[in-house]
């Protein structure tokens, strides 16, 4: 690319097509909504059937939107994701690992069980629902994947112990995949959001004492919004970023700058 063919439209996805996992709620409903703003079809794989809402504000955009009910934690469900969206689309441009779960407990106390519910849904299924994607995108000769990742990619915290290390895992995936199909024209970048507004930390909000704690070590001095992240999604999905690979990108309102 020439300084002189640059422009806007590098952020443009039109015509493309992009799963999100769990995108019916939460940050993966921000950033299917972004991901149609900028252009592109929607393909969302969610357990839950609680599609309405989303639905709406993709619908609004003009995009396509086609959804798919499946449980990540069950291996099965990746075949079904990617053939799925294969057989409505016929091609997998933009691959969002959203979906994600949390369980806290104190690590004394802490459970095999959900030790490996935590990891099954946060790692081992972006795991091989990537591998599966960049088949397809391997052979289109171009993809991006969009992992999500956390602070927890680079701290520890406290009574979530397979969530940090699902989440440190997903950042060095993001890099070993980007190390190996990086020649394939795929780039594999993960999103570190810092706090955000959504069910998964309702909890940590409705503590008094945390919350301030939180918002206090936060330089922009408040939570995210969902929609703080949009901006990112659409850039790490476009041609913009296709000299980026294997980065984490925090956006956390400057939490990781203390
Ligand atoms: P959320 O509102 O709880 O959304 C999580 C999504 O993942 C839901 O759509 C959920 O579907 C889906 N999901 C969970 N288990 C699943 C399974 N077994 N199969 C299929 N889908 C499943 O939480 P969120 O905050 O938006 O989280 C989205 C992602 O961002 C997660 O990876 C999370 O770790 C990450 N994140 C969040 C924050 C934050 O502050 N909120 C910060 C950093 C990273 P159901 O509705 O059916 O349960």
């Amino acid at each position: 690319m020439s300084m002189k063919d640059f422009s806007l439209d590098y952020f443009n996805l039109t015509g493309q097509t992009a799963i999100v996992t769990g995108g019916n709620s939460g940050l993966g409903q921000a950033y299917a909504v972004a991901l149609a703003k900028a252009g592109a079809d929607l393909f969302i794989a969610a357990r839950g059937a609680n599609w309405g809402e989303t639905r709406s504000l993709i619908e609004e955009t003009g995009r396509k939107v086609h959804f798919f009910q499946a449980d990540l934690s069950e291996r099965k469900s990746v075949k079904q994701i990617v053939d799925g969206c294969m057989k409505v689309y016929g091609k997998i441009d933009i691959l969002v690992n959203n979906a994600g779960t949390i369980r806290r407990a104190p690590l004394l106390e802490y459970t095999e069980e959900d030790w490996n519910a935590v990891m099954d849904v946060n790692l081992n299924s972006v795991y091989f629902l990537s591998q599966e994607a960049a088949k397809v995108m391997a052979g289109q000769k171009r993809g991006k994947i969009i992992n999500i990742g956390s602070m927890l990619s680079f701290q520890g915290g406290k009574f979530i112990p397979p969530y940090t290390a699902s989440k440190h895992g997903v950042a060095g995936l993001t890099k070993a995949f980007a190390n190996e199909l990086g020649a394939h024209n795929i780039q594999i970048n993960a999103i570190a959001p810092g706090y955000v507004e959504t069910a998964n930390t309702a909890p940590i909000r409705a503590d008094e004492q945390r919350n301030a704690e939180i918002i206090s070590r936060i330089p922009a001095g408040r939570w995210a919004s969902t929609s703080d992240l949009m901006g990112a999604v659409v850039f790490l999905a476009s041609r913009a970023s296709d000299y980026m690979n294997g980065h984490v990108l925090a956006v956390d309102g400057g939490w990781l700058a203390r």
